[in-house]
């Protein structure tokens, strides 16, 4: 299929076969908020894992964070989210519904109700705020984290005593990061509740540009590697009078979304900024000391940010295929077998053979992600595997009790080859790692 696949599309096969739901639904859900359902998180785990072993791959020099969601206020404050991290925002004064003023032309009326009656533009703050303790005032104060990058930064010098790691290296975090999006839009692209996989690179300044250059190719390999197609992938440079105070380049990764090209990642060199910003407001010392030049200093930092979600999703409408086979329509998903949520699943060819066949799972299902499927027709399982992107499936019928062998089935090419019981575990294993 050459045609991108609606949005809509992508949200039903989503909710059909439980990778997303919109959250609490049997309330009327929440205004963007989702869960992800056994195939969603399946997937989601793969992607982290993915992302983890590019890490690994790319440098010996990186070691793992667990920071917590709850931030305390000076931290946000030497951060600048509480003074600077605002969209700016309208409210249509005739049906009360509220609008990011940077996406909307104030000259016309308001898309939802026809009338043109606005408020002034004022800014409003993304953070998510929270009381801790019994005590309400301001000193209970504490935010949701709107990215996982601050635990990092105020982390660096507990991780740099504690881990023998040598500058230049970088600490990396998977978690939820929270924003109060004024308007959530565009299915997981842009939620109030979401997930990030941030690297921060620790350098000195003089090698920053060298590094910045280095991620930007390491991030390339990654967005190969993972399987989207490259021309649904560029790399954007802001403009020098684009860029934010502190940094000293950024390039955004964008994917070619149903509803056009979107960023997906931030690579930035941030200069010293956040080990500068945590020293002040902190009063703690967070340089380093250089045994070469006897001299101490704050590194420089390059940044790689990444929303989980929005990776799924650009996964899934990458994946996407409809094709014609046999006079009827598949519906395919091409993940990276890496990531399909089901590696591998096992059929008997009749429930009458189920036990053989549920054997051979049992012996597989603690070393990949497999399903054990016994009900409806081979052809039925075989499609409802390829929905979901199940790169193979291994049939057990009459001659396997005698021969020892099952039938594979490949999702991309439908091809089915013969091959040994002894050897799935192999072929499982080895389709994971192309
Ligand atoms: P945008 O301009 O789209 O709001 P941003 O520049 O504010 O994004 P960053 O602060 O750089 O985003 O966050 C890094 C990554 O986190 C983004 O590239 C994106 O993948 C993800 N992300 C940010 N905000 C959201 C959101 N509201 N929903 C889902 N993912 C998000």
């Amino acid at each position: 299929m050459d045609k991108k696949p609606s949005l809509e599309t992508i949200v039903s096969l989503c909710k059909r076969r439980g990778f997303v739901y919109p959250s609490a639904e049997i309330y009327g859900g929440l205004n963007g908020v989702y869960d992800f359902g056994p195939l969603g998180s399946l997937t989601k785990q793969h992607i982290r894992q993915f992302w983890t072993n590019h890490l690994k791959k790319e440098s010996d020099n990186i070691v793992f964070l667990e920071g917590p969601i709850l931030g305390p206020t000076p931290m946000w404050q030497a951060s600048g989210h509480l003074e600077n991290f605002h969209d700016p925002m309208v409210d249509c004064l005739n049906c009360k519904k509220r609008f990011r003023s940077d996406e909307m032309d104030l000259e016309k009326a308001c898309p939802s109700c026809g009338v043109k009656n606005w408020t002034d533009s004022r800014q409003f703050n993304l953070m998510f705020k929270t009381q801790m303790g019994a005590m309400v005032d301001q000193s209970s104060d504490a935010y949701l984290r709107p990215e996982t990058a601050q635990a990092i930064f105020v982390n660096f010098k507990n991780v740099y005593s504690t881990s023998r790691i040598k500058i230049p290296f970088g600490i990396a975090q998977i978690g939820k990061a929270f924003r109060n999006e004024i308007t959530p839009k565009q299915f997981l692209f842009r939620t109030r509740e979401f997930e990030q996989m941030e690297i921060e690179w620790f350098c000195k300044a003089e090698n920053s540009r060298k590094f910045f250059e280095f991620w930007l190719e390491a991030r390339h390999r990654f967005y190969q590697n993972i399987g989207l197609n490259p021309d649904n992938v560029r790399f954007e440079a802001h403009k020098p009078e684009d860029l934010s105070h502190y940094s000293q380049a950024t390039t955004d990764v964008e994917y070619k979304f149903p509803f056009g090209w979107k960023e997906l990642e931030g690579i930035a060199d941030r200069g010293n900024f956040d080990l500068t910003q945590h020293t002040k407001f902190s009063g703690k010392d967070l340089s380093v000391f250089d045994e070469e030049t006897k001299e101490s200093y704050i590194p420089n930092v390059v940044e790689c940010s990444v929303g989980v979600d929005r990776l799924f999703l650009a996964l899934m409408c990458d994946a996407y295929n409809e094709e014609e086979i046999d006079g009827e329509t598949r519906i395919v998903l091409k993940l990276n077998p890496a990531i399909a949520p089901i590696s591998a699943a096992i059929m008997p060819l009749i429930k009458k053979l189920s036990e053989p066949a549920q054997k051979i799972y049992d012996s597989l299902k603690f070393k990949f992600s497999m399903q054990y499927d016994e009900s409806g027709s081979i052809g039925k399982r075989y499609r409802r595997q390829d929905e979901i992107g199940t790169p193979l499936c291994f049939t057990y019928d009459f001659d396997s009790e005698n021969d020892n062998m099952v039938t594979v089935r490949e999702r991309d090419t439908t091809n089915q080859t013969r091959i040994s019981i002894d050897t799935i575990e192999d072929y499982i294993r080895k389709t994971l790692q192309t």
